[in-house]
């Protein structure tokens, strides 16, 4: 849907602002792209639109960690999980219905998460290693009165590559 680069971390935890300005608990967004990709940057900037004040550390080894902003936000790395069941295990299903969750997915097998959510994807630059490109889609019912909304409010704070 929205296709944006930035040319700094600041840039891209701006982006993550914007969008996290217009999250709400149910709302699970998945980050995925390689490892220094910027998942946890972008991670910050959405809690910090969330209204986050704590600093947001990246749960690598925790798997998950909860904060409160205008409403309980979780932060799930499943870079660690040895199987998917772990999701489960620690009480995925009932984090969605409370919290907005953020989760960092390294690999490409998102279709194992619920289809109702925001997907961003970001994608390191070959030539220039402060350049990101950021791809956000956000699928389901749970978007569609947002979606325009949310275009306006990404590409005023970042240059847009390309509307999808
Ligand atoms: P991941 O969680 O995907 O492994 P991180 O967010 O932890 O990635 O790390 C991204 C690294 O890249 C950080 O050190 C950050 O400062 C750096 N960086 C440089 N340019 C950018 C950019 N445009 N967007 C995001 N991070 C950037
Ligand atoms: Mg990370």
């Amino acid at each position: 849907m929205m296709r944006l680069t930035t040319r700094s971390a600041p840039e891209t935890e701006a982006v993550g602002a914007a969008l996290g300005a217009r999250l709400h608990p149910g709302d699970l967004v998945v980050l995925t792209g390689d490892l220094g990709a910027g998942k946890t940057t972008i991670a910050k900037g959405i809690a910090r639109g969330l209204g986050v004040t704590e600093p947001v550390t990246s749960p690598t080894f925790t798997i998950v960690q909860e904060y409160e902003g205008r409403c309980p936000v979780a932060h799930v790395d499943v870079y660690r999980l040895e199987r998917l069941q772990e999701l489960h295990d620690f009480g995925f299903d009932e984090l969605l219905e409370s919290h907005v969750v953020l989760v960092e997915w390294g690999g490409a097998i998102t279709r194992l998460l619920p289809a109702d959510r925001c997907e961003v994807e970001l994608t390191l630059d070959a030539a220039d290693d402060a350049v990101r490109r950021v791809e956000i889609t956000a699928i389901g019912p749970g978007w569609s009165t947002r979606r325009a909304e949310l275009d306006d409010a990404l590409a005023a704070v970042a240059p847009t590559a390309g509307t999808a």
